[in-house]
């Protein structure tokens, strides 16, 4: 099924249309109840404090997964590590299931000595690959559960011109990991032509680094012409400049989810005011997607794995074969 069918049939509907219904949008639906069939994603969340990552979380999936978090004191910062903090929520959207992972790193950027803090997060990635490989081919294979990382919100500040040098090294040190979406976090601080500017500079720095950064596939030649619309126009925002709330506000007769202003109200999820929705359309139309980069290794090894288990199995089955015609009639592993 094409995109574009599965978008008319409710799986994937376009956000920016009137009647968009997202998972965002189902707030009564999300649920703690063990999910039976449905799609695992786990998203990680990276970017120095107090750039907005949970308050964009909560707008994204309505669900605040750190209801009790303890913000530290400046000198309690720079003696903190980073930490990892996994989250998982089940969210259920017209019959379709979403084990979602969120993985925040608080503590990033804080401490003084940086590669410290991308080795636990390197280490968290490299982890869970490795577990999914080891279930992947191991013989119970009907219950994994898949927590590889397969993408990673990079918040880049609104303050600076462009990249710091931390945000290319952690770029430059996961990018063939995990797809990797930069985004600009708290875009309403910025004009338009600032946030132009902004967009243009990191994604020369970017150029210039050669970071790798995620991008969305090109629409197929036989999809629609509106999906080839908004894939265009979301590749072309790429770095996301995004805004994120937890406050509902009154606007134009209506409760909005957005930040109150002296001179009006900047809406989340209006396209005018920031790129929230291009990124969460970009979130589901990407979905399923596994881990790109160096996938093909990987997908080598499990082949490879796949290939002995079956010749394995081979084996074993010919072994019963030949035991159950023996004469003496060795018939008890006939129900093996
Ligand atoms: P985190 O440390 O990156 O998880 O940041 P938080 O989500 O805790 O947000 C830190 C502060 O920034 C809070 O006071 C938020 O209300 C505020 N904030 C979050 N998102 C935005 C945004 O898009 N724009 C502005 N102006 N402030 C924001």
């Amino acid at each position: 099924m094409s995109q574009a069918e599965k978008m008319k049939q409710g799986q994937f509907t376009n956000p920016e249309t009137p009647g968009y219904v997202g998972f965002a949008n189902l707030p009564n639906q999300v649920h703690r109840k063990s999910v039976k069939k449905g799609f695992e994603f786990t998203l990680m969340v990276v970017g120095e404090s107090g750039l907005g990552k949970s308050t964009l979380i909560n707008s994204l999936f309505l669900t605040d997964l750190y209801p009790e978090r303890i913000i530290p004191g400046a000198a309690e910062k720079i003696e903190r590590t980073v930490q990892i903090e996994a989250s998982t929520v089940e969210i259920e959207e017209r019959g379709v299931k979403l084990r979602l992972t969120v993985v925040d790193t608080p503590g990033y950027g804080d401490a003084i000595n940086s590669q410290d803090c991308f080795s636990t997060i390197i280490a968290y990635i490299d982890d869970q690959f490795e577990r999914y490989l080891h279930d992947e081919s191991g013989l119970n294979r009907r219950h994994i559960v898949d927590n590889r990382v397969h993408c990673c919100f990079y918040f880049i500040s609104p303050l600076g011109h462009g990249l710091k040098p931390l945000d290319v090294q952690f770029m430059k040190a996961i990018h063939n990991k995990v797809n990797v979406v930069p985004v600009i976090a708290k875009a309403d601080t910025l004009t338009l032509r600032e946030r132009e500017r902004l967009k243009r500079r990191i994604l020369d720095e970017i150029d210039e680094h050669s970071i790798k950064i995620y991008h969305l596939p090109d629409a197929e030649s036989d999809e629609d012409e509106e999906f080839k619309e908004q894939t265009r126009t979301l590749k072309a925002s790429i770095p996301f400049a995004v805004v994120g709330s937890n406050q509902q506000i009154e606007a134009k007769g209506k409760k909005v989810r957005g930040r109150l202003y002296p001179w009006g109200v900047v809406e989340v999820e209006n396209p005018e005011h920031n790129d929230f929705l291009k990124l969460r359309t970009m979130l589901m139309q990407g979905q399923g997607q596994g881990p790109e980069p160096e996938e093909m290794d990987k997908d080598m090894i499990l082949q490879e794995k796949e290939a002995e288990l079956r010749r394995m199995q081979e084996m074993i089955t010919k072994m019963q074969a030949q035991m159950q015609i023996k004469p003496d009639g060795a018939g008890d592993v006939q129900h093996v």
